[in-house]
């Protein structure tokens, strides 16, 4: 018989100041992604299809920002970047700067899965999209009021909104103990065209390696690309306690590159785990086969 092991998992709706009036409605985005993965763990499913299933969820949220309600660019674009990885073989897939495709995540997937690569990005992407019948979406349908008047905002200089929030992304480990994580997100409000954030990137934005941990970070995520945040602290786990690893790997964003930003993870063994050094990063988790959700600063929770 195979050990098998407690499913464990969390899920994020990324770090920043917590959008006006929108706490609430973030926080039950979170939960429901949980309650769904949680749903896929407990039956027996895999890491990668309950973090699948969870940023899939938050990408059709639109109070966050990733899929629909993705924030736009400076050519005022939605351009989206996803990745994704299982922690058995390392088997990762990404995709960045997408404009017609309504769940990047997926298609990270299918790259990871159907193509000797990596990163696909801007039209390859598209075009790979359309081969494994992934249908176009029209990118105005990306777009929602919130995110087109605050770009209207940003533009006329009347926005003082300077940090990026409500990138999604969420990690497990299901009953046979392989590990998964999953990011995706619209990026940085009037980024430049063609910017890639960590998001899209193994190892900075998403990491999961079964003899470590699965990660998925948020935040300003040039600071995550210059430490490669998601891969060190999934390494902080080997000699850390789960909480004291993504507390150490924050301080180290914080004290090193001055960066802003959270992660969540589950390590190997062991419960999920977050840190944060923003006011707010919605986020839920499973205790015991509980789904417990929180917004705001750090206060000791899982
Ligand atoms: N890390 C994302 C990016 O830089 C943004 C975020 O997490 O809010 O694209």
């Amino acid at each position: 018989m195979p050990e098998t092991h407690l499913p464990a998992l969390a899920v994020h709706g990324g770090a920043g100041d917590p959008p006006e009036g929108q706490e609430t409605a973030n926080l039950a985005g979170v939960r429901l992604a949980a309650e769904a993965a949680w749903a896929i763990l407990s039956r027996g499913g895999s890491a990668l299809d309950a973090v699948e299933a969870a940023v899939r969820l938050l990408e059709d949220d639109p109070s966050y920002n990733a899929g629909t309600g993705a924030c736009l660019d400076a050519d005022g674009e939605a351009a989206l970047d996803a990745s994704i990885m299982e922690g058995t073989g390392l088997g990762c897939g990404a995709v960045a700067v997408v404009r017609d495709v309504k769940n990047p995540v997926t298609l990270a997937r299918r790259v990871m899965e159907r193509t000797k690569h990596v990163l696909l990005v801007g039209d390859g992407a598209s075009a790979f999209a359309r081969r494994v019948g992934i249908p176009p979406h029209p990118g105005a349908l990306l777009i929602t009021d919130v995110q087109r008047a605050r770009w209207e905002a940003r533009r006329a200089g009347a926005s003082t909104e300077a940090e990026p929030k409500g990138t999604v992304g969420a990690v497990a480990r299901d009953a046979r103990g392989h590990l998964a994580a999953a990011t995706s997100t619209g990026g940085i409000p009037m980024k430049l065209s063609g910017r890639v954030g960590d998001s899209a990137l193994i190892g900075a934005g998403t990491y999961a390696d079964d003899l470590l941990a699965a990660v998925s970070c948020t935040g300003e995520g040039e600071r995550m690309i210059q430490l490669a945040l998601a891969r060190q602290a999934a390494e902080l786990t080997a000699r850390l306690s789960p909480r004291e690893a993504a507390r150490a790997a924050i301080r180290l964003l914080g004290d090193r590159v001055g960066g802003r930003g959270g992660l969540i993870l589950v390590a190997r063994s062991g419960d999920p785990a977050f840190a944060l050094n923003t006011a707010a990063m919605p986020r839920a988790w499973s205790s015991g086969g509980v789904i417990v959700a929180e917004n705001g600063p750090d206060a000791g929770g899982a």
